[in-house]
């Protein structure tokens, strides 16, 4: 089955009582058995779920993986794997990964000996020296979140190899319409479901796949013993967005580079990052990276860039946006920015933002699916304002 297939049938089958073409959304905890020691596969809803099931297969068909494990959001899946690791083990991460990921790792599973070096992995050299005997595991993020930073797969995938490190990528910004990691070698794919998989701001979720058995029955037993699954609602919500995901790539990539041209175009822009554009640091990289299903090089519609001003400058234009949505998420049909100097980033010293390239100026911009020709006058009118 070729993806757009896979993603609107894989995994799916009429509900054999009813021909329901949807499947059902079991919204049970707990499963009657037919007599001691027979059941019909299913036992309490912690451990699994119909419907989760299905999503699991979907979302691993996707990926070009065996096993797929659902997660209530995309940090207890993050959470799931550092559950692979144990107390003295050490992880070379990229630098600019998700807060969220580094806050679980600088604040939580420091207390339990979990250490982490930061590097900036577009150079996979960095990797390579920062791995001490005690490193078990290399997390990758690409692109980045909120940088866009690319990083070169097969290598890093060599460089493990080598050392025999375990791979996990967070490949939530490419999905795998665009970027099948596991394809390139790498061991885990880590997504938070809750953006462009599910693609519409419907839910919290998160996912891992993976090809190997054994990591696999580790993850499904981490899942059972702490719980962190999502509901069956949430799973069917899921699934429903899942459907269209080429069709949203597709749009979201078309509208993502017409507006990077725009923007860097614009002269109250100073500084354009995606990775579609020949001025991004890793283009060539992404574009032979982020191809789709068909061949062609697409870049998503994740966009950062510099107003020509300060951190005033920044919140002007955030104020006097009208179409899009001032919203910390992204990856959904709406068209959504952040400011992370006066959003996301306000507890981190202005010293440490820069030194990490997140200036006061700095905008996020999720590009949405609505008619590209909106979304450009939206921004052009408030950066005239701001
Ligand atoms: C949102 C996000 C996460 C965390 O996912 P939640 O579903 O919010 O828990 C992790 N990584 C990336 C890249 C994200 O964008």
């Amino acid at each position: 089955m070729k993806f757009a297939t896979q993603a609107v049938r894989a995994g799916i089958t009429p509900d054999p009582t009813t021909g329901a073409i949807l499947p059902p959304i079991y919204q049970t905890a707990t499963y009657v058995l037919d007599e001691i020691g027979k059941d019909k596969g299913f036992d309490y809803t912690r451990s699994s779920n119909p419907t989760r099931a299905t999503l699991e297969a979907n979302i691993a068909a996707l990926e070009g993986g065996q096993y797929g494990v659902s997660y209530a959001s995309g940090m207890s899946a993050v959470d799931a794997i550092s559950r692979l690791l144990k107390a003295g083990d050490h992880v070379v991460s990229s630098d600019d990964v998700y807060g969220g990921v580094s806050r679980l790792y600088n604040q939580i599973l420091n207390k339990f000996g979990i250490e982490i070096t930061y590097v900036d992995t577009t150079n996979p050299e960095n990797i390579a020296t920062a791995i001490r005997p005690t490193t078990k595991m290399i997390w990758l993020e690409t692109p980045t979140n909120p940088l866009l930073k690319v990083t070169d797969l097969d290598i890093v995938s060599q460089i493990a190899k080598e050392h025999g490190l375990l791979t996990a990528v967070d490949s939530t910004f490419a999905t795998p319409y665009l970027l099948r990691p596991l394809e390139h070698g790498m061991d885990l794919v880590v997504h938070s479901t809750t953006k462009y998989l599910s693609g519409h701001n419907q839910i919290i979720g998160g996912m891992i796949v993976t090809n190997r058995e054994d990591l696999f029955k580790e993850l499904k037993f981490v899942q059972k013993s702490v719980g962190a699954v999502s509901s069956p609602f949430d799973c069917w919500l899921t699934l429903l967005g899942l459907k269209t995901l080429p069709l949203r790539m597709e749009k979201h990539s078309q509208n993502g580079m017409a507006v990077a041209q725009f923007l860097e175009a614009h002269p109250n822009v100073q500084k354009v990052i995606y990775p579609g554009l020949p001025s991004h640091p890793g283009h060539e990289i992404a574009k032979r990276q982020m191809v789709a299903p068909n061949g062609i090089p697409m870049f998503s519609g994740m966009i950062t860039f510099e107003l020509v001003g300060d951190v005033q400058t920044g919140i002007n234009f955030m104020n006097n946006v009208r179409l899009a949505s001032l919203a910390e998420s992204l990856g959904a049909v709406e068209t959504m920015v952040t400011h992370p100097a006066s959003m996301t980033h306000t507890a981190v010293p202005r010293d440490v933002r820069y030194a990490r390239g997140l200036t006061d100026s700095l905008v996020r911009l999720s590009v949405g699916i609505e008619d590209v020709d909106d979304i450009i006058e939206d921004l052009d009118q408030a950066l005239k304002k701001a």
